[in-house]
């Protein structure tokens, strides 16, 4: 099939390539030429595990083609894919701005037939909307189909959330239509959950925002354990064994970030309260997790009385492994709140750096290694869980450091290292601390 991406970052990019890879020829779009101008010579504008092999190869192999040209892109396709952000406004709503500006570009050139697709994370009752646009935007009018199918994928492990999905959502008031889209993913073999536009636009939210409630819910047993002196990980262990409740997602620690929970669980409160619904139990999950970002430095200032003129080494940026991307990441919150106490921060992390330049400047150092950051620190504290710090030669580090002392925020160092260890303070989440 001839399909067109309209997005080149984390989600369009990784559906082009993966659509790809099962033999469909790909045109990839983007406003932002700099990113194609990359990508035509093969350069990923994110680090995405897997990605750049699977790249280059379907570009050799002439089925994946990147354009910022809209009449190229999109006059030869019979399938249009809508991948641009929906970042949140400043009342918590969805920004369905870049899906406007999509929605021009397409109006102006789709041809007669042609199923467009809304990937982004969308409000519902937005692919309606988005449809009347396009519609407004044609030169005359012409007969296409609109349905929504909400991406899964998690960044870091994309590729293979997309190639072995657990389910493809298509949402859909037109039978062709939908058995098009089922036909462009069938190669993938996965189940598809067929339902209707508004349900499937719900689905994903009320996906995001249980996910986002099962971190703040185990987020707050954990803080109780603290406070009886239970284990929150043998807490969780005995949870997730019940099937009902499920092992995933009961990892304790400060708190969820990135491009998506953030900003969906404040779009999901916000149709609520449009709707007349009164859906206080999200305000709960948005307020357990800020408190979580400040945990490491309540317990810092707890554990120095002041942070003035301490150095932090914080290792992790990105706001989870795998992944470069800084959005929401509680890095940033953790840095703010570190210099407007007065301390110094040295941060390392394996991919993020560029990034988190970008937001937090020259305000923090940038080291280029754990053992750098780590020099003469006063603490280290664990933000990011990359298996690079899961690893780490303990006893090293702490030689290095001013103070042996280590706030884990991700509770990512094994008993055993700390064991071998031997001087270390440590400060996990929702378990006894080593003193
Ligand atoms: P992103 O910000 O990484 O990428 C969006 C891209 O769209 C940018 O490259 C931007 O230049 C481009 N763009 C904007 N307007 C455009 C236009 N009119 N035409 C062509 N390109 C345009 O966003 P993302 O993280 O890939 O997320 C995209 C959507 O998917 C969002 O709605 C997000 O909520 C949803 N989603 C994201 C993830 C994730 O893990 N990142 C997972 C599931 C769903």
């Amino acid at each position: 099939m001839k399909i067109a991406i309209l997005g080149t970052g984390y989600v369009g990019l990784t559906t082009g390539i993966c659509l790809s890879e099962i033999g469909h020829y790909v045109t990839c779009i983007d406003i932002n030429e700099q990113k194609i101008k990359n990508l035509q010579v093969g350069i990923s504008p994110i680090y995405e595990p897997g990605l750049d092999e699977l790249l280059v190869k379907n570009a050799l192999e002439e089925r994946l083609f990147f354009t910022s040209s809209f009449s190229e892109g999109l006059e030869s396709a019979e399938i249009i894919i809508i991948a641009v952000g929906t970042p949140q406004r400043n009342d918590g709503a969805a920004d369905l701005s870049y899906l406007e500006g999509a929605a021009v570009h397409i109006g102006t050139h789709i041809q007669p037939n042609t199923v467009v697709v809304i990937k982004s994370t969308v409000p519902v009752g937005t692919n309606e909307y988005i449809k009347d646009l396009i519609q407004k935007n044609c030169p005359k009018e012409i007969s296409f189909e609109i349905v929504s199918n909400p991406e899964f994928l998690r960044q870091g492990s994309a590729i293979k959330d997309t190639m072995k999905a657990d389910r493809i959502v298509i949402g859909s008031e037109n039978e062709q239509a939908r058995e098009k889209i089922k036909e462009m993913y069938k190669p993938l073999n996965v189940p598809f959950i067929m339902t209707n536009i508004r349900s499937a636009e719900m689905i994903k939210y009320a996906s995001n925002a249980f996910l986002a409630s099962k971190i703040s819910y185990i987020n707050e047993i954990s803080n109780l354990c603290e406070a009886v002196g239970a284990n929150v990980e043998d807490v969780a262990k005995g949870m997730g064994k019940d099937f009902r409740i499920g092992e995933a997602f009961l990892h304790a620690g400060i708190g969820y970030g990135g491009s998506c929970f953030p900003k969906d669980v404040k779009a999901l409160l916000y149709t609520a309260k449009l709707n007349g619904v009164n859906f206080g139990f999200l305000n709960e999950v948005i307020a357990i997790n800020d408190h979580q970002h400040e945990l490491l430095v309540e317990k810092a200032l707890k554990r120095f009385g002041s942070l003035a003129g301490k150095k932090i080494a914080l290792l992790g940026l990105s706001f989870k492994p795998e992944t470069d991307d800084m959005r929401e990441a509680p890095s940033i919150k953790i840095s703010r709140a570190l210099l407007s106490l007065g301390a110094k921060v040295s941060a390392y992390d394996p991919v993020a750096i560029e990034n988190a330049k970008h937001i937090l400047g020259e305000t923090i150092e940038y080291s280029s290694s754990v053992k750098e950051a780590v020099n003469n620190a006063d603490a280290v504290f664990i933000v990011t869980e990359w298996n690079e710090f899961k690893e780490l030669d303990l006893k090293s580090v702490t030689e290095s450091m001013k103070n042996p002392i280590i706030f884990d925020g991700r509770n990512c160092i094994l008993d055993s290292k700390l064991r071998d260890c031997g001087t270390v303070e440590y400060y996990p989440i929702g378990k006894p601390s080593i003193l």
